[in-house]
C-alpha cells in the first residue's frame, strides 16, 4: 500500500482526498518509481478542485510533475535507483501522476533527472519553470535580444511568471512584472524585474493598436491582457502565449499582427518533444542556482495538498509549491 490523492466522482461528488491506495491499482506502464518529490501547478488546483475539467478519467491521482527513483524498469533506457523527471505527457490528467508515494509511467515520457539538481530543486522549477523556459527560448529563436528593448511578464507573482521574471534577468532582459499583487513588488524587484506594472492596466479592453512598447512577451494569463499585449508590442516583436489565468478568451484584432508584423508564439509544454524538453533542462541547469530556489518556493507535505489547492485557486500563493513526499 502507498499514500495518494486520489480523485473521485461519482455519487458523492467531486471530490479530492489523501487515501491509502494499493498498488495493484496503479495504471500500466513499464516504469515504476517510488515519488521523492512532486509540486503543485495551476492545472494540479484546477484537477484537484474541480473547477475545470482537466481530469479526463476517475478515480484519478493528480500531479503533472514528479521526479521518482526506479523500482523497476522495463525499458533499456532506465535501471533501478536511477532517478528520473516527468512533466506532463497527460499524466496526472488521464494517467495516474505524482501526488502519490508510487507512480507507474511510461519511459518514453521520462527524462533523467538533470545532474545539477536534487528532486526538490527540479520540482521548484516543475512545468512552470521549464514553460518559462520554453517561453523564453521561443523569444529568444525569434532573435529578441536584451538590446531589443523591454520585456513584458504577466501574472508575474506565479510560478511561470515567476521564473519568467528570474530567468530573463539574468540572461540580461529589461523585464516589466505585470501583477495584480503590488504588495509582492519587491519580491518581483529581487527576481530581477526592472518595473512592475498593475494589473489593471493591461487587464480590461483596450484599443486594437496601442503606444509600441514591448520588445517581446510572455504571457500567463490570456483574455484582455493577452489582447493589450499584442497591441503593445513593438514592431517585429514577439509573444509567447502560456497560460489563461485571467480568461481563455483572447479578444484581439489582426491589426498587430498585419500592420506591425508581430508574432504570436503558442506555448505548449504538455506533448512537447524529449529533444526540446532536454534543451529547456539543459539551459535551466546552466542559469539557476540554489538561491533562486529558496527565493521562489516553498515547501509542503501530501497532507497539505488539498488545502493549498484552493488557495492556489485564490491567486493567494506566490511563487512554486514543492510537494516533499
Ligand atoms: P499560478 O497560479 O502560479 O500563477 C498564475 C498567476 O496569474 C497568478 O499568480 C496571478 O499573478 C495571475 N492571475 C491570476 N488570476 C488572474 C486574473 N483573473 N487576471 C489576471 N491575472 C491573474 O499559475 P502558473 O504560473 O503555474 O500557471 C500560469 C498559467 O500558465 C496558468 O493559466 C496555467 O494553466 C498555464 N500553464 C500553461 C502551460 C503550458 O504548457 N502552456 C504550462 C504551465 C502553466 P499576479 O498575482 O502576479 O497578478
Amino acid at each position: 500500500m502507498f499514500n495518494g490523492i486520489l480523485i473521485r466522482k461519482d455519487e458523492l461528488g467531486y471530490r479530492a482526498e489523501l487515501t491509502a491506495l494499493d498498488e495493484q491499482q496503479l495504471p500500466a506502464g513499464d516504469v515504476t518509481v517510488k515519488v521523492l518529490a512532486s509540486t503543485l501547478n495551476y492545472k494540479d488546483a484546477l484537477a484537484i478542485s474541480g473547477k475545470s475539467p482537466v481530469v479526463r478519467t476517475f478515480p484519478m491521482v493528480p500531479g503533472i510533475d514528479l521526479v521518482g527513483e526506479v523500482l523497476h524498469s522495463g525499458s533499456p533506457r532506465f535501471q533501478s535507483g536511477d532517478k528520473v523527471l516527468l512533466n506532463g505527457f497527460g499524466v496526472g490528467e488521464n494517467h495516474w501522476g505524482g501526488l502519490a508515494e508510487k507512480a507507474r509511467l511510461n519511459s518514453d515520457w521520462l527524462l533523467p533527472l538533470p545532474a545539477a539538481f536534487t528532486p526538490e530543486q527540479a520540482m521548484a522549477i516543475g512545468t512552470a519553470g521549464y514553460t518559462a523556459m520554453l517561453s523564453i527560448l521561443a523569444l529568444q529563436k525569434h532573435g529578441i535580444t536584451p538590446e531589443h528593448g523591454e520585456i513584458l511578464v504577466t501574472g508575474a507573482n506565479g510560478g511561470v511568471g515567476s521564473y519568467a521574471v528570474r530567468l530573463l534577468s539574468k540572461l540580461g532582459y529589461t523585464v516589466v512584472a505585470c501583477t495584480g499583487r503590488l504588495n509582492e513588488s519587491d519580491y518581483l524587484k529581487q527576481l530581477g524585474a526592472a518595473e512592475i506594472l498593475p494589473r489593471e492596466q493591461l487587464s480590461t479592453a483596450g484599443k486594437p493598436l496601442q503606444k509600441e512598447r514591448w520588445a517581446g512577451v510572455i504571457d500567463c494569463v490570456g483574455s484582455h491582457t493577452l489582447a493589450n499585449a499584442c497591441a503593445s508590442t513593438r514592431y517585429g516583436g514577439a509573444v509567447a502565449a502560456c497560460g489563461l489565468a485571467q480568461g481563455m478568451d483572447f479578444p484581439v484584432t489582426v491589426a498587430p499582427f498585419i500592420l506591425r508584423g508581430v508574432t504570436l508564439y503558442g506555448i505548449d509544454s504538455v506533448m512537447r518533444p524529449l529533444a526540446d524538453r532536454s534543451e529547456a533542462w539543459q539551459h535551466l541547469s546552466e542559469l539557476l542556482q540554489p538561491a533562486d530556489f529558496d527565493q521562489i518556493a516553498s515547501v509542503i507535505s501530501l497532507e497539505q495538498v488539498v488545502a493549498t489547492a484552493t488557495r492556489l485557486l485564490q491567486g493567494d500563493i506566490r511563487g512554486r509549491v514543492i510537494v516533499k513526499i
